[in-house]
This record gives structure tokens, sequence and C-alpha cells, in this order.
């Protein structure tokens, strides 16, 4: 921040500016002009208010410089973007509504979960192929075996698909099979990974770290941005808290927030911000009610006998009826779901 002094200032209320600009926790810069002295202020510029400094007596005005993230940030672009998902749009007035399962499991799995998904509303199919898990013991996904159900599915049922690259040796890959690449919570800052993914042309869909800060999140973007790649879309899937209640906390917060910051467009994953199939509508609905430019759900036609987030999984009946619900608030919002240029109807 440049705190910048009135021409009357005198050298006591300098004096105090600088004790002030300290005893805040920052390092102040004095700079003495002809006419005007100014006052760097060196440190954390999200830790600090434009309006604690401008209270201080002798302080005409405080300008923050850019934020780090530059090609991310608003100031940038002013206008919302637009990020088109193989003619599904996100952003700026128009919803993402994916949905699919945590993992692909098997042809005839991803041919149900996407015709009743499809049947529903939804324009995007999800489906992991490369899992990243907790546990090296859990399934770690069908691999490119899986990419190539989830393309086919997608085709069958005229949704685009996205899914999720764990590794940078595999972002080619992907990219032949996926409409939209996902960095997953626990990649998001694999530095290697996003700027592998911003070297490619198609959107990426970047989840935020368990305990990542919002500022995290659009740095993140910014690698992305800064190799050429400008289609991003966040995604605000719960932060870790210390609640066992939910699997994560939900920042609706962060959507508004993200707004406010950043031009790209930002969606809610309510499956893993809560972890519980009986949390996820209200949570979907007050993400679209802040200004979520879309809602990623996870659905499972057996959540029993699903190999990945089960317990989380929405059935399709369930994921059509929060489908009715959104398509309400979505009128209510003046916004638009994106018809999948695949669809038939
Ligand atoms: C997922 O989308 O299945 C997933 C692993 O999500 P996250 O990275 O948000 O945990
Ligand atoms: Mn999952």
């Amino acid at each position: 921040m440049i705190v910048i002094l009135r021409s009357d200032v005198t050298d006591a209320q300098i004096d105090h500016v600088l004790e002030r600009v300290e005893a805040l926790g920052f390092r102040a810069h004095l700079s003495r002009g002809t006419y005007r002295t100014i006052v760097g202020v060196i440190g954390d510029e999200q830790k600090i208010r434009v309006d604690t400094l401008e209270a201080i007596p002798g302080v005409a005005q405080v300008v923050p410089v850019m934020p780090a993230y530059k090609l991310a940030s608003r100031e940038a672009h002013p206008q919302a973007s637009i990020v088109d998902v193989a003619g599904v749009k996100i952003g700026g007035g128009y919803l993402a509504m994916i949905a699919g399962p945590c993992a692909v499991e098997s042809a005839e799995q991803m041919d149900i979960i996407a015709g009743a998904i499809r049947a529903a509303g939804a324009n995007i199919l999800r489906g992991g192929a490369f899992k990243p898990r907790t546990s090296p013991y859990s399934f770690q996904g069908l691999g490119e075996e899986g990419l190539k159900i989830l393309r086919e599915a997608g085709a069958k049922h005229g949704l685009p698909v996205v899914t999720e690259v764990t590794d940078p040796r595999l972002v080619g890959r992907v990219d032949q099979y996926a409409d939209m690449i996902q960095i997953g919570a626990r990649n998001m800052q694999n530095f290697n990974l996003l700027s592998e993914v911003g070297q490619t042309r198609k959107p990426v869909l970047l989840k935020r770290g368990m305990s990542a800060t919002i500022e995290d999140l659009l740095m993140s973007a910014e690698y992305v941005l800064s190799q050429g790649n400008s289609r991003v879309v966040l995604c605000e899937r719960g932060v870790r808290g210390f609640d066992k209640v939910t699997r994560n906390l939900f920042d609706v917060a962060a959507v508004p927030a993200c707004h406010a910051l950043s031009h790209l467009p930002i969606i809610v994953d309510p499956s893993h911000a809560t972890g519980r199939p009986d949390l996820i509508p209200a949570c979907a609905y007050a993400g679209i009610a802040a200004g979520a430019d879309g809602v990623h759900i996870e659905v499972h036609h057996c959540p029993e006998q699903a190999k990945s987030d089960g317990p989380q999984a929405l059935r399709p009946a369930e994921y059509a009826e929060v489908m009715v619900q959104m398509r309400r608030l979505a009128e209510i919002m003046g916004k638009t779901i994106s018809v999948p240029p695949g669809a038939n109807s």
C-alpha cells in the first residue's frame, strides 16, 4: 500500500503514521518529495485495511498496489469472464451443473448415471479416472480406460466431460479425452501441474485446497493464466474445519469474495464441502443464492457400491429433486443454465 500524506502534514503526524504502520506489524518506508510525502507500507496487503490507515491524522489517501494475482484480478479484467466448455457457458450469468460419480467404475455405471443426470438437467458430466486418494490402498481409478469410458458416456448422452489430472505427465493424455480438466484440492498448489495445464487450451476446474486462503486460490489460478490459458473456473469445495459434523467447512462467502477480487467464474461443490447427502441440497441452494456460477454434485446410482465417496453421493432421483429447486433459484437470480450442445431437447 502507498499512503499519501496531506501537503500540510506536520513532522509529528509523520512520526505518528510511521509508528502506527509499525504497530500494525508492517514496515514503513518514508519518502519525502518536494510537495508530497508518501509512506510505502511493506507487508501482506491482505492483512491491512485501507480505512484503518485513512483514519490516521495527516493521511490524504491510501492506494493499494495491484494484487499479486494480476491476471486473475478484477482490476485487470472488470467484466466477468465466461468460460466455454464445449458449448456449455460458465460465468457471466451462465450456470454449470456438473454431476456424476466420484470415480469412473465401469461403462455400465457411467451410462446409467450420465443418462440420469442429463435427464435431470445437468450440463457437464464428471467422473474421476485418476483418483488422488488419501490412502495408497484405496481405489486409485481406472486410468486411461476410465477416460475412454467417461468420453463415451458423455458422447452418448450429449454432455461435455470433466475429469481430474493428478500428475503433470498425464496432462496430455487427459487433454485428449476431457472437455475440462480438473485440478483437485490436494493439487491446488502443485505448481508444475498448474503450469502444465496452463499450457493446454482446455478449460480448467481449479478446486480450492483444504487449507488454502482465497488469495492462495487466486495465486494458483494465476499460474494457469500466466501460461496463456485464460479458461479457469474456481471451485469452493470446503476447507478443513475443526468440527467433524461435516467433512469440511463450506465457505459460501468465498463465492462473493472471489467475485469481488476476480473476474473468474466460481462454482460450489457441496458434496466434498459437507460429505453429507442430507446437507448437500441446502448448501447447493446457498451457493446459487450467493452468486455461484454453478454447482458440482456427486451422483451415484448405487452409493453403497461406489468405489469412492459413496457415502456423500446423491442418488439420481435426489439429484433430480435438487435440480428442480436449483432451476427455480437460477431464475430468481436471473441466471441461465446452459443447455449442452449435444442435448436433443
Ligand atoms: C473429487 O472431485 O472427487 C475430489 C477428489 O475433489 P477434491 O479435490 O475437492 O477433494
Ligand atoms: Mn469425490
